[in-house]
Order: C-alpha cells, then structure tokens, then sequence
C-alpha cells in the first residue's frame, strides 16, 4: 500500500507505511530532511448497510476491488468512496463493475503518465503553487 505525505517544505513523499505528523522524511527535492504534516490522498470506504469500513492509502483500485467484493457478497449494499474524507462516489452492486474496469485501466495506462505528473506536481510547488 503507498501512502503519499505532505512535508513542511509542500512537497509530497509516498511512503509504504503511513508514518505522520512529526516523523522526518528525506525530501528529494530539498535534499534535506523534513517534517511530515499529513497524509493526502487517503482513500476509504464504508458501507452504508453495515460496518464494513477501511482506509487504503492511495490507491484508488484496493478501494475498489474492496468495495467490489463487498458487494459480490452483498448486492444490495452500497458503499460510499471516499478521497480525503470527502465523498467520491457512491458504489452499488450496479455500478462497481465498470467503476472497477476504470479505474484498473487508468492504473495501467496511468504508470508512465503518473510519475510525469508528479514531477509536473512538485515544480507546480516549488513555483509556490
Ligand atoms: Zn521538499
Ligand atoms: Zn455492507
């Protein structure tokens, strides 16, 4: 699971552990150590229906494939998607299907296209974006 981190210096770092607040994290582009501030990007879901809930670090498609086979076994739940708490989509038996082929495709296709812009994100930031 990658968690991504916001540092003091508004650089981001991705982190397999969701270590925060106060925790030093090399900043490459600083080349220096800084203090982490939050985790960004956090994806979670809950179930409407029951207590069904869990938080995936960044990744978008572990949240899915969660809620999917939730929803395999319980058709008539629905479970909200959520990107740093605030709500994304609502997902059903109907919809989690084709929601799952998406966002499986992006995560391919986006591999290369991703890191481009996260170098494109981070000199965002560095102009004080
Ligand atoms: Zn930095
Ligand atoms: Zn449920």
């Amino acid at each position: 699971m990658t968690y991504t981190i916001l540092l003091t210096c508004k650089h981001t770092v991705t982190d397999s552990e969701p270590r925060c607040t106060g925790q030093k994290h090399y900043c490459r582009l600083c080349c220096d150590f800084k203090i982490a501030v939050r985790l960004v990007n956090v994806k979670s879901i809950s179930c409407f229906n029951c207590r069904f809930a869990r938080s995936y670090g960044s990744s978008e498609v572990e949240a899915v494939r969660a809620a999917s086979s939730h929803l395999s076994r319980y058709p008539d739940h629905s479970i909200a998607l959520r990107s740093d708490r605030v709500l994304v989509e609502t997902l059903d038996g109907l919809n989690v299907g084709s929601r799952l082929i998406a966002v499986l495709r992006q995560a391919n296709a986006g591999h290369q296209t991703s890191l481009k812009n996260l170098a494109l994100g981070t000199r965002q930031l560095e102009l004080g974006e």
